[in-house]
């Protein structure tokens, strides 16, 4: 071959190597929020909008499906076969069955794989090839295990001091009473018993899943709750030294005792579950949503209320990788874009959708700019992954109010005013005179043929997603 015709081959395979590097690009968007807060309705959601989201005009605010350039999305094989699949078509036989129910939550690690096939609309891109492929890969976690993060500043006396100051509050004091009665039967200094270590830790385990019961949100250590495939090992056997006499010199602890087998555990906790969970999933994000139930928090009352903004806190501290901080110590993120996302936007009428963000946004107020300063772009918002409830007109002595209707747990008809939603923490005089009641509602009932009905998932999906789609 002449070099004329060489040089021309080389540049022809450079071409298609550039032509695909630009058509074939990759996001890895993680989905968390603590149990019950919509991620398992959210990403069936998002899975389905895609999925019909060419077929159908129910994305308006999403370009590339504005643009009428979605071709479409197709599952496939996801890339860590060690992890559970998302099981989509179940949820969505559960959400299409008669009466439609919601999909039952996960519990653990899930992922899926989805490939996005759309025309390019501009750049090179579209100078290249005609046809482009983004893969997306959804990850979905337990918001609990992030709640774990500020043990790593903690050392076993100073978390048994933490667990102490917690269980002050009235609730937690009624629901810790079993708990503190056996652990203060515990001869701290003995020599350790692991059994006994093993029944303490289930009390334990049993006054945390009572807590989430009651609508507490700060539950740690997670994997005492959600243990995913750590069930029955025992590195999760212990508890804080309750009940130890008050002054003792922890530089003293015995060895082989009771208390330095719990010290020990925790201290492998925090090292071989803490750690390897950030460095395996957090390094790999680039994108990120997480979702929060405000309304069902408001519902529960003051206590609930001020530990869910707690354990945004803390949550957030996950996503804050300036200096020092504790996360930049484990590893060099690289999440460009977080999404806050008040779930289940249904329970309230269109009238007050703007209270539920600005309440979201007040609840993350610092927190916020910090992590914005850090180069990471965030949105908040408020959604409904599948939305249950209609908003209507109805008119009330002599006024004309916006009402809900949609049917209740039990698939009965309701048709209500839920109430306002207050734009930031509702003052105690607030929480005793009067309290919130938003209601629950049974999934609508839905066609093969439709995209399932939402709030903003557009939005959403259009800020997340929407520059790597151009
Ligand atoms: P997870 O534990 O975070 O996976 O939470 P789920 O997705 O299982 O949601 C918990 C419950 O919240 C569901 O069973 C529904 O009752 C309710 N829910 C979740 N998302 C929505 C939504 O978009 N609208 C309404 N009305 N309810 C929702």
């Amino acid at each position: 071959m002449s070099r004329q015709g060489n040089l021309l081959d080389k540049l022809q395979t450079r071409a298609r190597v550039v032509a695909n590097r630009l058509s074939d690009q990759h996001v890895k968007l993680a989905v968390t929020g603590l149990s019950g807060a919509g991620k398992t309705a959210f990403i069936t959601s998002l899975i389905n909008q895609l999925m019909e989201g060419a077929s159908t005009s129910s994305l308006p605010f999403f370009s590339v499906c504005k643009q009428s350039r979605f071709i479409g999305a197709k599952r496939a094989v996801q890339p860590d076969l060690r992890l559970a699949r998302f099981e989509y078509e179940q949820a969505m036989e559960m959400l299409r069955g008669n009466p439609p129910a919601w999909p039952v939550p996960t519990r653990g690690v899930s992922q899926i794989r989805l490939h996005l096939r759309y025309y390019p609309g501009s750049g090179l891109r579209k100078l290249v090839s005609n046809r482009s492929t983004l893969i997306l890969d959804i990850l979905d976690y337990p918001g609990e295990w992030l709640l774990d993060l500020p043990l790593l500043d903690m050392n076993f006396a100073q978390w048994t001091l933490y667990c102490q100051q917690q269980m002050q509050g009235s609730i937690r004091q009624e629901l810790s009473r079993t708990l503190r009665e056996q652990a203060s039967k515990l001869d701290w200094l003995a020599p350790g018993d692991e059994l006994q270590l093993q029944k303490l830790a289930e009390c334990f385990r049993q006054y945390l899943r009572d807590c989430k019961e009651a609508g507490l949100e700060l539950i740690q250590p997670g994997r005492f709750v959600l243990p995913g495939e750590l069930e029955g090992a025992p590195i999760l056997q212990f508890i804080p030294a309750l009940g130890l006499p008050g002054g003792f010199d922890w530089q003293q602890v015995p060895i082989g005792s009771n208390l330095s087998l719990a010290m020990d555990r925790y201290n492998q906790y925090r090292d071989k579950v803490i750690k390897p969970f950030y460095r395996a999933y957090f390094r790999d994000f680039d994108r990120q949503i997480v979702l929060v139930d405000c309304l069902s928090a408001l519902n529960k009352g003051p206590e609930a209320f001020n530990e869910l903004q707690q354990a945004i806190n803390w949550i957030l501290q996950s996503f804050h990788y300036g200096g020092n901080s504790l996360i930049r110590r484990l590893f060099s993120p690289r999440i460009d874009k977080l999404v806050f996302a008040a779930s289940k936007a249904d329970h309230i009428t269109a009238d007050q959708q703007d209270n539920l963000i600005r309440l979201l946004e007040s609840m993350i107020h610092e927190a916020r700019q910090t992590i914005h300063y850090e180069g990471v772009s965030i949105q908040t918002t408020a959604l409904a992954a599948i939305r249950a409830s209609q908003s209507g007109k109805a008119d009330y002595q002599g006024k004309t109010l916006s009402v809900l209707t949609g049917h209740d747990k039990q698939g009965q008809p309701l048709t209500l005013y839920p109430g306002d939603v207050p734009v930031g923490r509702p003052s105690p005089a607030f929480w005793s005179t009067q309290g919130f009641d938003f209601p629950q509602f049974s999934p609508q009932s839905s066609t093969e043929l439709s995209a399932l009905p939402h709030i903003r998932m557009d939005q959403m999906l259009e800020f997340l997603l929407g520059d790597k789609l151009r």
